[in-house]
Order: C-alpha cells, then structure tokens, then sequence
C-alpha cells in the first residue's frame, strides 16, 4: 500500500474526541469507554460486501453512509441511544479519493448522532466494510421483537419500497427524473430511525428494523413473539414519488418484499397508541398503522378486505431462490 496504514488511519478515521465518555480511542491495542451505570450496552454489527450489498459502482460516499446507518438502524429499533463505533475495513488497495468520500459518509453521518469512532482494522483484500456500533439504553428498557402481545397495533415509520425502487433505477438506464433520483437517495442515504426509536421507547411493546422486506421481517417479529399479525396491504405506506414512477400494484410489492428501507414496525397497545403518536409528532416522523397482533401464528395480509398472498418474500442469504 501507497500510504503507510498508520498513515491512513491517521488522515482518515482519526478525528477530535468528540464524547467525554471515550477515555482512549484509536491509536492503542484497544478502545476504553465509560458505560453509564444503571445503563445496559448494546451492540450490533453489520457487513457490507461489494457487489452483494452495495453496487461496485456505488458511490464511496453513500457506502460510507450505509456501513453506519444500517447498524444505527439496529440500535434504533432496539430504542438505544448510540455512542461508539468500530470500522473493518478490508479492500484491494488505498485509493485515497475513494477514503475522502467513504470518511466524509461515515462520519457526516455519525457527527449527526455524536457517534465516536474508537477503533477498527484496516487490511487487504476484496472490499469489505464492517462496522459495529455501541449504544446504551436505560437497565431492562431496550424494546425487542419478542415483546408483540395479542391485541397490539402494528405500526411502520416513514414510507416503504422507495429503496428497493432506488436501487433498481440505479441498475438501469433509463433517465432519472427528480423522483427516481429521489428514491434513489433513499436507497443510497438511508435514515436511520434514532430519534423515534428513542421516542417510542416508553410506548411500543416491540420493534424491529426493515431490512429485509415488510414481509420477511414481520414473521421474524411475529415468531418471537408468539403471535400472529393481520396486515391491511391497502393501509401501507407509500411515497408519492414511488407510485408515480411505478405504479400502485409494482409500489405494493416493493412496499411489501423490497429490502434497505431501515424503517421500523412496530407493536402498540392500543391504550398507549395516542402517546405514541405524540411522541413521534414531535420527533416528525409518520407513523402509519398497517394492522394488528393476533393469536396463532403466521402473518395474514388482506386487500380490499380478501386475502392475499405476497409474490414474493424478500432477501435471504443461503437461500436457493
Ligand atoms: P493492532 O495490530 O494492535 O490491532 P492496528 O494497527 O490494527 O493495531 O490498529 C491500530 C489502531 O488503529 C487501533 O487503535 C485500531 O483500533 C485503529 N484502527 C485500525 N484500523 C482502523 C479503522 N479502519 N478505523 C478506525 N480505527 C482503526
Ligand atoms: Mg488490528
């Protein structure tokens, strides 16, 4: 490598120590970090591996952005305040205006929600990005997706397929029009959910994140939970620019299969719903009710009052399909 590593990341991810509560961060075997008491830490990782979860001509500065915001996103569906991160970066070379941009996503990003970066690994190889945040949230009070209780209202923030569409008019070739470039910042910028995760903390039963498609990841929640879920297809949101640029029936189905949107569902008792809506007024984030829990198990999704079954279920890795 052209620049010495220490070099790098000393140019790159070192920056001014930005909390009190970082007693040593990059430069010795390990970071340190002051854990509040009465507080309980919690941790997510993620990797991004190019040409699987981010095009090879992604820009570096979105994919900067989304190593972080996919796991801020975890910490947002737990309702943790985030503090730390760790960066694992391997890739083919150093190519310094490639490390201008993806520093300058990482960290617009974590300076946003005042995120430290405290350490990481720098190698060689095919361009791999992983990234661990740390958050805390009050001791016992972090939400989980086993928390649906029968009788909730489920809920979803923001509005749904506009990632899935971004990415495939970023396959394309077709010209972008304002809105096509408008859903594709929503795939290459994601906003991380902090601030109605934090809100909904005190109100919601359960929540997760939407990686994966609505589909997907609601039989995650409801099997966690032990529950079943009705899902009104008719009540879910849709963005303006997604249903001028495809369509109600295409905008359906990414609403309901496509991944990336990192919005989050979640469960409510119907008691707690009218706190929760005021809760997340004054964060401004929408919050759309798209059905409820049950008894049993599954998940059952209606439109126009029939039953109806989803083409198609979302991403898995290892699987066949
Ligand atoms: P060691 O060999 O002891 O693991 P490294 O040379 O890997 O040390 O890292 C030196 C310091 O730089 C450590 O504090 C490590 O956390 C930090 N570091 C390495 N790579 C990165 C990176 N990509 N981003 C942030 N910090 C990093
Ligand atoms: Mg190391």
């Amino acid at each position: 490598m052209a620049l010495g590593e220490f070099e790098l990341i000393r140019r790159y991810f070192e920056r001014p120590r930005a909390r009190a509560d970082v007693v040593l961060g990059i430069g010795d075997d390990a970071a340190l970090l002051d854990v509040p008491a009465g507080r309980n830490l919690v941790v997510a990782v993620d990797t991004l591996v190019a040409g699987r979860h981010f095009l090879k001509s992604a820009p570096p500065r979105s994919i900067g952005h989304r190593a972080l915001a996919v796991n801020l996103s975890d910490l947002a569906a737990m309702g943790a305040t985030p503090a730390w991160a760790t960066l694992s970066l391997t890739m083919p070379g150093v190519d310094e205006a490639w490390l201008a941009e993806f520093a300058a996503g990482f960290f617009s990003l974590a300076e946003g929600h005042r995120v430290a970066l405290v350490g990481g690994d720098t190698t060689a190889g095919p361009l791999t990005i992983s990234v661990q945040v740390l958050g805390t949230a009050p001791q016992g009070q972090a939400l989980r997706r086993s928390g649906a209780r029968v009788g909730d209202l489920l809920l979803v923030t923001g509005t749904l397929g506009d990632a899935a569409a971004g990415l495939e008019f970023l396959r394309g070739t077709a010209a972008q029009s304002p809105a096509a470039q408008w859903l594709i910042s929503r795939h290459e910028y994601p906003t991380p959910r902090i601030e109605l995760g934090l809100a909904m903390r005190p109100y919601a039963s359960g929540a997760m994140d939407l990686s994966d498609g609505l589909v997907g990841d609601l039989e995650k929640l409801v099997a966690a939970s032990g529950v079943c879920a009705v899902v009104d297809i008719d009540r879910l949101p849709i963005s303006p620019a997604l249903l001028a640029q495809v369509g109600a029936s295409r905008a359906r189905e990414l609403a309901l299969a496509g991944g990336d949107d990192y919005e989050l569902l979640l469960s409510v008792p119907p008691a707690r719903l009218e706190a929760l809506r005021a809760a997340a007024g004054i964060v401004a984030v929408n919050l759309t009710e798209i059905g409820h829990i049950c008894a049993g198990v599954g998940v059952t999704w209606s439109m126009n009052g029939a039953e109806y079954s989803p083409v198609s279920r979302g991403y898995e890795h290892f699987s066949s399909a």
